[in-house]
């Protein structure tokens, strides 16, 4: 037995609760011990019936006048009512519902413990269905997510028994580093973060388990970037941006020139680029991308571009096929659901080297994807691919130059610590001649107005979004796309040619559609969000927003990047009934603002921080304790403290460092495993 024991083999736990813990992604003693509280019961400080304070969890400590009466409301409903005094400030009346076993327990005359919420005034307070131990009882509680069938309670007795078989946990963190930081050792964490002693003691263990996390996170960046600190092979010594802007059906705007010429310095460094370009939604990022990759290709290189989705990717290859027409730079494309023939036929041109520019998914990382000299990697909307992603097709080439996309703007402290030695560059200007999107905020009840409006654009000949939110199980106010472009389709719009696009749908058959979209076939296409990310329809004008309270900021300013892409003025319509103040202040953002980064600042502000990091949005690792803002200071700690231990080891293949290099792995999953 040990701490990566199934934890169906702890007392108590069967498979089925296995499966149930399952949900809350434990599998393993570890996993167990590892699943933290949410918050605690404070037992241990109760209160008088004056001191508690409405509507809040909190601990009254009363003696308990006489036993609990029974009051038969009707079939069904039976209360169980009683008075507890605490002898100083007052009496609190509890009532029990359809409990006859736990109101039966109490004694008149003794002294309990009741945790729950008082409700009542001042003069009188009442307390419904509290917990309630005898007046010794003087702990704090942990309380956990809950899932279906798995009680905070059962969760508590399962971690409970997990600590008898935690004997070979090993801490990942060095024992120079606990003793510099003054931390507590592992095990006694673990166990004061589930049963503290106090609530100092919790917030010790909290700072422990807070750094590790972090120290874990910090050892694996700096892992991950060390590549940057070598030395390349790939030199591009000459700059070719002038011929690629000739041929170019526009003129560059000031702002492309700039990125372009701040990547073309550090392309002939003989150091690998690793630069971050910042856009927002229609700068025309791809064009940056474009010139760099002609510049790859002038000087002998091969160029990789990877998207998160075919769609994306498909486009991609289109636009960069375009944009590099007459160059004598030959365009690829690999994706998953290509057939078998064309994959092979792909990846022979690649490793003969008559590809020069491969655009594809994630099908670009797979083993049997070869370059012939790859020097140039290009990501495009990072924030879908893992750290570790970027750094496997990086691996495909002798330390290649790479190029990060991003039309998600991140507040600077955290860039720096994720992109820590990343370089930014900013595309701060859209290209001439676009109108800003005007945006309204409309009810249900404009709805048939709003239809009426996307008509009348049309019949000019231009195209149309209508997005709804994506349809969660079990709710059934909302209307799913399907439902919805059928209704729309025989109803307001029988004589317009209506498409729907979902992600349930299969890649080949997105593609299908948003080809047909984007040739005008489909007039109005009726979309979820994965209509979101950089889809390019210049025709397209109007763009109608179902249930917009339910989307985040950034999102909306995703969606609404769709239109206003081409030379027509476009439309934006919200559609809400939202009342609460959040939603309406989002719309009223909307509304107001146009620029992507002073959105992204209102976002982080609405949402918090927490929310903008848990979320995946960066190819982070997921955080389980710490909080990348709360926990500021120890972010630093831990840089400091990681630094000494990569420059002495930096593979971690010290014995002693076995723990950490081990716990690393696992934060960041098999990517960094294959690094090393
Ligand atoms: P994003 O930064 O969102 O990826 P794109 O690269 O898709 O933006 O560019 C948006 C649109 O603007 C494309 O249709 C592109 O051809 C066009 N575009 C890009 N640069 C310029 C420019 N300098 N002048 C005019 N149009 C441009
Ligand atoms: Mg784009």
């Amino acid at each position: 037995m040990s701490v990566t024991t199934g934890i169906q083999f702890i007392k108590g736990v069967g498979p089925q609760r296995a499966e149930q813990f399952g949900r809350l992604g434990v599998a393993t003693v570890e996993d167990l011990v590892r699943l933290y509280p949410r918050a605690y019961a404070d037992w241990s400080a109760p209160l008088t019936v004056s001191q508690a304070p409405l509507g809040e969890p909190c601990c009254i400590k009363a003696r308990l006048l006489a036993p609990f009466a029974e009051h038969r409301v009707r079939k069904g409903l039976t209360l169980y009512k009683a008075n507890a005094d605490d002898g100083k400030s007052g009496l609190l009346q509890i009532t029990l519902f359809n409990n006859r076993y736990l109101a039966q327990k109490p004694q008149a005359g003794e002294e309990y413990l009741f945790y729950g919420r008082t409700a009542g005034n001042l003069l009188r307070k009442e307390m419904a269905s509290p917990e309630i131990e005898p007046a010794s009882f003087a702990k704090i509680r942990p309380i956990y997510r809950q899932t279906e069938g798995l009680s905070s309670r059962v969760i508590e007795g399962a971690v409970q028994k997990a600590f008898a078989l935690t004997q070979d946990l090993r801490d990942p963190l060095p024992q120079t580093v606990l003793e510099a930081y003054g931390l507590m050792p592992l095990e006694q964490a673990l166990r004061q973060i589930h049963f503290p002693d106090s609530m100092e003691t919790m917030e010790a263990a909290r700072r422990r388990l807070v750094f590790e996390e972090l120290f874990l996170l910090q050892a694996g960046l700096s892992q991950l970037k060390a590549r940057s600190r070598g030395e390349t092979s790939c030199l591009f010594s000459q700059d070719t941006t002038r011929d690629f802007a000739a041929r170019l059906p526009f003129s560059l705007t000031g702002a492309q020139r700039r990125v372009i010429a701040e990547c073309a310095a550090d392309l002939q460094k003989g150091r690998p680029m690793n630069r971050l370009v910042q856009g927002d939604v229609g700068s025309g990022k791809t064009a940056v991308a474009a010139a760099l990759c002609h510049m790859a290709a002038a000087n002998g290189f091969q160029a990789a571009m990877m998207a998160p989705t075919e769609i994306l990717a498909e486009q991609h290859y289109r636009s960069l096929s375009g944009l590099l027409k007459g160059t004598g730079v030959t365009v690829g494309l690999l994706t998953g659901s290509a057939a078998k023939a064309e994959k092979e036929r792909v990846k022979a041109a690649l490793l003969a080297g008559d590809i020069q520019l491969l655009v594809g998914t994630h099908a670009l990382l797979q083993e049997t994807v070869a370059f012939r000299r790859l020097g140039l990697v290009v990501t495009d909307e990072q924030h879908r691919f893992g750290v570790g992603q970027r750094a496997a097709l990086a691996a495909k080439g002798d330390n290649p130059h790479m190029l990060v996309m991003s039309a998600t703007p991140i507040p600077r402290t955290l860039a720096l610590i994720i992109y820590g030695d990343l370089d930014v560059s900013v595309i701060d200007e859209l290209p001439p001649g676009r109108q800003p999107v005007e945006t309204y905020a409309v009810s249900t009840k404009l709805r048939q107005r709003a239809y009426g409006y996307i008509q009348k654009h049309l019949d000019e000949g231009r195209q149309g979004y209508v997005v709804c939110p994506l349809v969660e199980e079990g709710e059934t106010e909302l209307i799913p796309a399907a439902q919805y472009a059928e209704k729309l389709q025989k109803g307001p719009f029988r004589d317009y040619r209506v498409g729907l696009l979902h992600g349930r749908m299969k890649p080949a058959e997105k593609e299908a559609v948003m080809r047909r979209f984007s040739h005008g076939e489909i007039q109005l296409l009726v979309s979820t969000t994965v209509v979101e990310v950089g889809v390019d329809v210049p025709n397209a004008v109007i763009m109608v927003v179902e249930n917009a309270e339910r989307f985040g900021l950034s999102q909306l300013h995703q969606l609404r990047g769709r239109i206003g892409r081409g030379e027509h003025q476009s439309t934006c319509i919200l559609i809400s009934d939202a009342r609460n103040p959040e939603a309406l202040r989002r719309l009223k953002v909307m509304r107001d603002t146009a620029d992507g980064f002073q959105i992204a600042d209102e976002d982080l502000r609405l949402r918090g921080p927490g929310d903008f990091f848990g979320s995946r949005q960066h190819g982070l690792p997921d955080l389980k304790i710490a909080d990348m803002m709360e926990d500021m200071e120890v972010l630093r700690q831990t840089q400091r403290a990681v630094r000494p231990i990569l420059e002495a080891d930096p593979s971690l293949l010290n014995p002693a460092h076995a723990p950490l290099k081990a716990a690393v792995e696992r934060l960041f999953g098999e990517s960094i495993a294959s690094m090393n």
